[in-house]
């Protein structure tokens, strides 16, 4: 088989299954396929995989628009739980056997799933492997935005938009306990109760409120950072959040790409706007940001004081469940799909 020059711990299949995307596009179908388990290059790691995180990039991409990184697995799945069977080169045999968490560029919805060793982070020991599918796309974006783009300081004020989805709560928890202050937006009373109770100080039901409004009459000086993946008209709206010499970093555009932003407001708040991907950074930069994000909050990950958000756990043979209620925005933090049967 074609796992034989690397170091196995179990007798590997020639076959998995994996969730195929008919069709891309409007209509598209998923359906599991039989096809063979992926080749590691040097470095990787093989993982059968326990579960795997549900994104909107699934969802983009099996509409066909979000294509796979080039050379990349076309299989959906982001991030995945699992125990790692094989590893590509001698250096790397500690991780045999153990069980791990991956943000993976692809081929996530299978069995087996193959990642880069410097992307694995040891399951925390009181978590489940559905936590764990859980944790690597929201907390390594939220770190991500919060520290490395948005130079977050203790005691600085931070609004999240979409405080109750993924990324949102994974962002409030690190946030808070950098010594951060923290206001989200969100749709309903249950998210907003959600969200404070995992530390934000002001919520705002942006259905019922101008979210510039409720900001104000509790920060009139504005906030020192703005996390937003509404983008459209909220770019504008958000310098007028701003505080001076504050941060926008927009990470997705779910609300419109197009904005009506008067350069002039920003300009007069020395404001910075900013926009971050992470699926398409190089595995040297990913590689560096699981490394700081344990170094940073291994420990409170560890203790269970951080986890991830869970919302629903679907078996994978009903994914579509699964992808029609992320899409429905009902969601709280996390959809995870497990692939046993
Ligand atoms: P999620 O858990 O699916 O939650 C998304 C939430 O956003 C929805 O529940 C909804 O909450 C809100 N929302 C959706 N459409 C909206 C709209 N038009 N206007 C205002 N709010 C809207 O999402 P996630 O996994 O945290 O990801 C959030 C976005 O970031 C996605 O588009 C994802 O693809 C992207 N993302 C980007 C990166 C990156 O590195 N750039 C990384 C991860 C994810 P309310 O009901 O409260 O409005």
């Amino acid at each position: 088989m074609q796992q034989t020059n690397h170091l196995c711990i179990d007798s590997l299949p020639e076959q998995m299954q994996a969730m195929h995307v008919v069709a891309a596009g409007k209509q598209s179908q998923l359906a599991l396929i039989e096809c063979p388990l992926p080749v590691l290059q040097s470095g990787q790691v093989l993982i059968s995989v326990t579960a795997a995180g549900v994104n909107r990039a699934d969802l983009m991409q099996r509409q066909g628009l979000y294509p796979a990184p080039k050379g990349e697995s076309e299989i959906l799945g982001l991030e995945v739980s699992g125990r790692v069977v094989a590893v590509a080169d001698a250096h790397l045999k500690h991780w045999l056997g153990c069980q791990v968490m991956a943000l993976v560029l692809g081929g996530g919805y299978a069995t087996f799933a193959r990642a880069h060793a410097e992307h694995l982070m040891p399951v925390p020991k009181h978590w489940t492997m559905v936590q764990a599918a859980a944790m690597p796309e929201v907390f390594l974006t939220a770190y991500q935005l919060l520290f490395r783009l948005g130079q977050l300081q203790q005691g600085q004020r931070v609004l999240l938009h979409a405080g109750a989805s993924g990324v949102g709560t994974a962002a409030i928890q690190l946030a808070c306990r950098s010594g951060a202050r923290v206001a989200v937006t969100a749709s309903s009373p249950q998210k907003l109760a959600r969200c404070q109770a995992l530390g934000a100080e002001l919520t705002i039901d942006y259905t019922k409120q101008d979210f510039v409004a409720g900001l104000k009459a509790f920060w009139p000086d504005g906030v020192d950072l703005i996390l937003d993946p509404v983008a459209g008209d909220y770019i504008a709206r958000n310098v007028d959040a701003l505080a001076l010499d504050g941060k926008i970093v927009i990470y997705a555009l779910m609300g419109g790409r197009q904005s009506t932003l008067d350069m002039a407001t920003l300009f007069r708040k020395r404001g910075q706007l900013l926009c971050s991907t992470l699926r398409n950074r190089t595995d040297h930069y990913k590689s560096d940001l699981v490394r700081d994000l344990l170094a940073d909050f291994g420990a409170a990950f560890e203790c269970n004081e951080l986890k991830p958000e869970l919302y629903a756990e679907f078996n994978w043979h009903h994914v579509e469940q699964a992808h029609q209620l992320l899409a429905s925005n009902a969601t709280i933090g996390k959809v995870i799909l497990t692939m046993s049967d």
